[in-house]
């Protein structure tokens, strides 16, 4: 928890971008943005080592305030390079609970200058469902802005059905662990092709995270997933290299 406040107080914290692939086109349409700890002793440390201790304690609302105005400054810049893309940016529980949520993220489009239709937020399952009714709520101030919402992790945690369509969202992501063991897994095939099915009457983009392999490359473009993300692309990296 010491660590973690010098790190902010240090500015020791990175944001990665992986890129997010447009199917049909093959085109990069957007990114991740993934938070890095460069650790002065450690180096670079995983946001999965941190990030629970960084939830626990709280800090986490500060780090992510940090992460989504590094993420806007960087994607405004790749704009000003005439390069069309759009920001997804991780929101943990504590900054979606927290009240000043909305008038942080409008205070930071202003001060980057990015457009808010070039910010994705990726929220789980789990955080919708705490209260329902006060996420639609959230949700709609967010998308009042005019950023896109997505639910991160999909079919992994508890969703209705019935609140999945009430929610105002725009993408699901298909959690990795249903990626990993295509073509090998029937179960797994059927889970994939349902949200597939499922997003496509819903009207929403639907994301195939961890894709690694030609072979579940070859799967999701026969089953039309829209969009695809994963270390067959590009593994997260520094937004130098990212341009
Ligand atoms: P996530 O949001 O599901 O992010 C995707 C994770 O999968 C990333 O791990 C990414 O590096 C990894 N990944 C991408 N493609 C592949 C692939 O083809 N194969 C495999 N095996 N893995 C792949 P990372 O960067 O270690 O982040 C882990 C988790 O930490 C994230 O999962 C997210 O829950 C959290 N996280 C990361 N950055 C942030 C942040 O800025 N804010 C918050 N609140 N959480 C973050
Ligand atoms: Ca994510
Ligand atoms: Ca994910």
């Amino acid at each position: 928890e010491t660590s973690l406040r010098e790190a902010l107080t240090r500015d020791e914290f990175e944001v990665y971008f992986q890129p997010v692939i447009e199917q049909v086109s093959g085109r990069i349409s957007g990114m991740e943005a993934l938070v890095r700890w460069r650790h002065p002793e450690q180096g670079l440390v995983s946001p999965a080592l941190f990030i629970p201790i960084a939830e626990e304690t709280g800090i986490i609302v500060e780090i992510g305030k940090q992460i989504l105005r590094k993420s806007c400054f960087a994607t405004r810049q790749l704009l000003d390079l005439g390069h069309d893309l759009v920001v997804a940016v991780n929101l943990s529980p504590a900054q979606f609970s927290a009240d000043s949520l909305v008038s942080d993220i409008r205070a930071t489009l202003i001060e980057t200058g990015l457009a808010a239709n070039k910010l994705e937020l990726e929220i789980t399952e789990g955080m919708l469902m705490q209260d329902p009714t006060e996420s639609i709520h959230i949700l709609n101030k967010i998308k009042a802005l005019g950023i896109h919402i997505s639910i991160d992790d999909f079919g992994t945690g508890y969703s209705s059905l019935a609140y999945l369509k009430r929610f105002p969202i725009d993408t699901l992501k298909i959690d990795q662990s249903f990626i990993r063991d295509i073509p090998h897994s029937t179960d797994d095939i059927a889970i994939t092709e349902a949200v597939i099915a499922l997003a496509a009457s819903l009207r929403l983009r639907v994301v195939a995270e961890g894709v690694e392999t030609i072979e579940q490359l070859n799967f999701l473009r026969a089953h039309k997933c829209s969009h695809l993300q994963g270390y067959y692309f590009s593994r997260p990296v520094p937004s130098a290299e990212f341009i």
